[in-house]
């Protein structure tokens, strides 16, 4: 096995012992890069100088003997939506192509300053409007499992790198199931944390009342030491919360006797894939055998999450992206224009895609005046609806487990002609988005040598208990879950 296909955890473990130094580990990342990069397409950026000179000084720390952070010397890739001074942030827009932030993101800036290795900015939807990475103005990246699919959107390219081997973990954003999705689709693991819980400073908002930071890795341990480095309160951003922060990689307790594990049924219902279920529903049957107690609940609400996700967050997305227009950011058209306004269409009309012009329609139409009554403002009282049925069903469970998707990786350009089939992927995914809780997705097996991923979603800013439940389904599937890989 290279080093680039080692868990973060394993290689923390080589790098301390000194079996292992961090420049080889970023060697090894570089010459898969260079292998399948052609192919998979998960980087907008590659950051390779940079990679090596974080690698010499990672291995420079090692060297004083001084405590280090778990992430020291680990290359880690940043999704293109989060500032990185100096370096490109183009969003996966042509708009921002040529943008280069003066600062870093606070993520990024906690990341550097722990010793991670950056690797490169990953590919995405733009403005991370989508679920297959095919809306990127950079073109698609490509589901590493097999490269006629997709890696799942809008972080499709993090999961793609880290499923490749092109990086050992990554940061991605999650709005409606952008972290979520690709993880389950490429077969890696992924979480998105408690809104509040990660600082969304210097992430280019899509949805600022949906959006949070999150973490890719090859396993339940790998995401808790990404997830130890980047959370925390932030005075930069008013919705980060001043939490206790707990420390998750050393504290994930396996045992999970008792523990009350909810099932929706409205999350195991009709259009779900058959495949999907039965893998889901295996992992549920593994946690129940060793000791977990499963619990039928019911959020009636969630079918609304779909129609009123796509209100709430094209909502704000019309809003946040009125900031692009030629003068302040990113390009300006060269077409003739008359005036200021005619500066606006031309650069607009240019700089964004088919999908970001379609959200943006929608939410101003849903924000206009004599629709904003029946289109935003009732979307935002079933969004409360949703969250109260969340709370209620938390009064019986530790956490719930559902799909991530209802379906298994499609093929590239199989959805592109029809959005709403798009936006149904998000099915289970948006609803803890309204209600700003955690979820994670982690890999329960394959169907046709296609991964699955199930979700295990906590209470606002129980990811111990996520990960605690995920870690130990984890162990427990170990190999099994691998030996499927190959369809055997
Ligand atoms: N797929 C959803 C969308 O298209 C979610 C995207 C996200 O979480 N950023 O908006």
């Amino acid at each position: 096995m290279e080093l680039c296909d080692i868990s973060a955890t394993d290689l923390a473990r080589m790098l301390r012992k000194r079996e292992i130094c961090s420049r080889e580990i970023t060697e090894s990342v570089f010459r898969r890069i260079e292998e399948k990069e052609d192919i998979i397409n998960a980087f907008i950026i590659e950051t390779k100088d940079l990679a090596l000179r974080c690698a010499d000084l990672a291995d420079k720390r090692f060297k004083t003997g001084k405590k280090v952070s778990p992430i020291n010397g680990i290359p880690v890739a940043i999704k293109d939506n989060l500032c990185t001074k100096g370096i490109t942030t183009t969003c996966g827009s042509r708009i921002l192509e040529n943008y280069v932030p003066p600062y870093n993101a606070t993520v990024v800036d906690k990341v550097l300053k722990s010793g991670g290795v950056l690797v490169g900015k990953t590919n995405m939807d733009e403005f991370a409007m989508g679920s297959s990475c095919e809306n990127s103005a950079f073109g698609p990246a490509r589901n590493p499992v097999d490269p006629d699919r997709v890696p799942g959107g809008s972080s499709g390219g993090s999961a793609a790198a880290v499923a490749a081997g092109e990086t050992v973990l990554a940061i991605g954003s999650d709005t409606g199931g952008s972290i979520r999705l690709p993880a389950a689709f490429c077969g890696v693991t992924g979480i998105k944390p408690t809104y509040g819980r990660v600082s969304r400073y210097g992430l280019v908002s899509y949805a600022s009342s949906l959006d949070q930071v999150g973490a890719f890795g090859r396993s339940v341990e790998d995401c808790a030491m990404l997830l130890d480095v980047i959370c925390g309160h932030d005075k930069r951003d008013s919705t980060s919360v001043d939490i206790r922060k707990p420390h998750f990689q050393g504290s994930i307790d396996r045992d999970i006797k008792g523990i009350r594990i909810g099932l929706p049924e409205e999350y195991f219902v009709e259009g779900l894939d058959d495949g999907v279920r039965t893998e889901v529903m295996n992992a549920v049957m593994t946690l129940e055998k060793n000791g977990a107690e499963i619990i039928e609940i019911s959020l009636p609400y969630s079918k609304y999450a779909i129609s009123v996700y796509y209100l709430v967050a094209t909502a704000e997305a019309s809003s946040n992206l009125a900031r692009y227009d030629g003068v302040k950011y990113g390009i300006r058209s060269s077409n003739p224009f008359a005036d200021s306004i005619g500066m606006y269409e031309e650069t607009r009309s240019e700089g964004f895609g088919k999908e970001v012009k379609r959200r943006i329609m929608l939410g101003t139409y849903v924000l206009s005046a004599g629709y904003y009554d029946a289109y935003y403002l009732k979307a935002q009282k079933v969004r409360a609806l949703i969250q109260e049925d969340f709370s209620r069903a938390f009064e019986k469970v530790d956490c719930m487990i559902t799909p991530v998707s209802p379906c298994l990786p499609f093929r590239l350009g199989e959805r592109m002609a029809d959005p709403l089939h798009m936006y149904l992927v998000d099915v289970y995914t948006a609803s803890l988005n309204l209600s700003g809780l955690p979820g994670m997705s982690i890999n329960c097996g394959f169907v046709d040598g296609l991964p699955v991923g199930m979700q295990v979603i906590g209470k606002a800013f129980d990811e111990m208990t996520v990960l605690r439940v995920g870690d130990a389904y984890e162990k427990l599937a170990g190999d099994n879950r691998k030996g499927n890989r190959t369809g055997s």
